[in-house]
């Protein structure tokens, strides 16, 4: 049979660039494809934040954190809390990818150039319990130059094996079959999208101008997960979160739209832990929207009071960036689908990052000098703009005109100034208490004993009604969907597994389509920074096999 290529990538995201940028090293011919134009190249990881998770870094020891392989493992399987056979996968990979972590990640990263922040961010601070959910230590890794950082590495080795006629490029191809002779996956056929003018991130037609047709001895899938897909997220919704949200806002582009995974099935491949799913409880909606219903992620520092729709503080351990599923478990609970921060000037300069390449000029652009001014100079330029600008920001000096523009916005007039003033006034005692009972306060003397809170992530113990801490602001979180944990079943050579277990030859599965591994690496939780890790790690196998396949 004559073949167009060794091998085809489906998605020219981070995972589908890991994969060709191995087979390349590995002397293959690859066709790379993607339903969007050039301009797209690298897909959700260009908008990511860039954050990575690493263990025993010597930007960690530099920090004077002190991270082991068993602490990492121990904390990454108190997270996913693998219950079901079908974690026999998962489980191997979360291993894989902790040891990977802990070992030679950091340093082969380096190798291709990437480069971190100094200061270790420390997400996903947990549940309260040493074998539960969360990082016992810090471990977000900001890339240097975040996610553009992560992908250009990458992309600059595929584009080199182009100019060698070793790699094809194919955008505005859209795969809907998998084609397969003799139950081999050996080709992909599909629509030939018209050419489209969208800059980047945006909205693309899916106006149909023709068909493809292309023949390879092995596929290799990376098209992303459910993020955008709505009706995906709500049927797979998991019933132990409540009623999925009637009101959800996304945090990824357009072109998440998880078709591939109902693709791959007609092929043979399983698709495994649907219902796991990652999910924001801090979503804004952008004032400045690119791709539809554009949500911001507020990375949150500790010291926010959070809010129910009916102004009942969260419970105990619900504190920002603690623990997210719990969160979003709790607030279904309520009824409604938003929560609200209620902070002030202090805290918002200190605490408040967004998530997202463009909400960071100064990391992204790699400006050492902007970098110094977002610390000296207050509320950063971004978070200011949505103070300005956002709809989901409330400012104002007084309390009780800050809660009748609560109940404004929310429309749902559930809140009364004497019940939030309450919970504010209960809380804002605890501070002059040395023995302190408000376990969110002592998790902020805690947070400010590690240097980098300290720094740049945490604001000094103070009252939230000190004057002169600035006004007081509200701000309305929405769920914003994301990160799909769940995926295509696959070895930890990233071959798909059909449903007896055994592999759909010829064929291979990468990134958020494979749930980052196995077809969830992450089981029902997650400690952050180890999405675009696991693009990387499971298209680095994904390559590596696939090249060894058609030796
Ligand atoms: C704003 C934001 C911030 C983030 N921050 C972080 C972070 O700090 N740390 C972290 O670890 N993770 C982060 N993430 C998550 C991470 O970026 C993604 O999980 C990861 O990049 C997914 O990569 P992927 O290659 O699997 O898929 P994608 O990037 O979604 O790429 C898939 C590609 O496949 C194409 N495709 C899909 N279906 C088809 C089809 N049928 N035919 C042809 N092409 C198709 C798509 O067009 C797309 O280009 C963030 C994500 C976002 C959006």
């Amino acid at each position: 049979m004559a073949y167009d290529a060794d091998v085809i990538i489906v998605g020219s995201g981070l995972a589908g660039l890991v994969a060709a940028a191995e087979l390349v090293e590995a002397r293959r011919k690859i066709i790379l494809v993607d339903q969007e134009s050039e301009r797209f190249l690298g897909g959700q990881a260009f908008w990511s934040f860039g954050g990575i998770f690493l263990v025993d870094s010597p930007e960690q020891r530099r920090m004077r954190i002190r991270d082991s392989y068993e602490l990492a493992l121990q904390d990454w399987m108190g997270t996913a809390a693998f219950d079901r056979d079908e974690d026999h996968w998962p489980r191997k990979w979360a291993e894989a990818y902790v040891s990977f972590a802990a070992g030679e990640k950091g340093p082969w990263l380096r190798e291709r150039g990437i480069r971190f922040f100094p200061v270790v961010g420390w997400a996903e601070r947990g549940g309260g319990n040493a074998v539960g959910h969360g990082n016992s230590v810090p471990r977000f890794h900001v890339t240097w130059g975040t996610g553009p950082g992560v992908v250009a590495p990458f992309a600059a080795r595929v584009q080199e094996g182009a100019r060698q006629g070793l790699v094809k490029f194919k955008f505005r191809h859209r795969v809907d079959q998998l084609m397969q002779t003799n139950g081999v996956v050996d080709g992909i056929s599909g629509a030939l999208l018209a050419p489209s003018e969208v800059e980047r991130g945006f909205k693309s037609s899916r106006d149909i101008v023709g068909e493809f047709e292309l023949k390879a001895p092995a596929v290799i899938v990376a098209s992303g997960g459910i993020g955008a897909n709505h009706d995906l997220v709500r049927q797979n919704w998991p019933r132990r979160l409540g009623a999925a949200p009637k009101r959800m806002i996304t945090g990824v582009p357009d072109h998440v739209d998880g078709r591939m995974l109902a693709i791959t099935e007609a092929a043979g491949g399983t698709m495994i832990n649907r219902d796991r799913m990652w999910h924001y409880v801090e979503g804004i909606r952008n004032w400045n929207p690119i791709w539809t219903d554009h949500a911001i992620r507020i990375l949150p520092g500790p010291s926010s009071l959070w809010l129910d729709a009916r102004g009942k503080r969260l419970p105990v351990p619900l504190y920002p960036g603690f623990d997210t599923l719990a969160t979003l478990r709790y607030i279904m609970s309520t009824g409604f689908d938003y929560s609200w921060f209620v902070l002030n000037q202090r805290i918002i300069a200190k605490e408040f990052a967004l998530s997202g390449s463009e909400q960071n000029p100064d990391l992204t652009g790699k400006s050492w000098r902007k970098v110094i001014e977002r610390a000296r100079k207050g509320v950063p330029g971004p978070v200011r703009a949505f103070m300005d600008k956002g709809e989901d920001f409330i400012i104002e000096r007084e309390l009780p005109a800050l809660v009748a523009r609560m109940n404004k916005l929310s429309g749902d007039d559930l809140l009364t100034s004497e019940g939030v003033e309450r919970e504010i006034r209960a809380r804002d005692r605890q501070v002059d208490n040395p023995f302190c009972k408000d376990a969110q306060i002592t998790a902020i003397r805690g947070a400010r004993h590690y240097l980098g809170d300290k720094l740049i992530r945490t604001a000094p113990l103070h009252k939230l009604l000190d004057p002169a801490a600035g006004p007081l602001i509200a701000v309305r979180l929405n769920i914003l969907t994301r990160k799909t944990l769940g995926g295509l079943q696959t070895d930890l050579d990233s071959r798909v597994l059909g449903a007896d277990g055994s592999p759909v030859p010829g064929l291979f599965a990468a990134g958020e389509v494979a749930g980052f591994g196995g077809g969830g690496v992450h089981g029902y939780s997650a400690l952050e920074g180890t999405f675009l890790g696991g693009c990387i790690f499971s298209g680095r196998a994904a390559g590596r096999a696939a090249a060894k396949a058609v030796l």
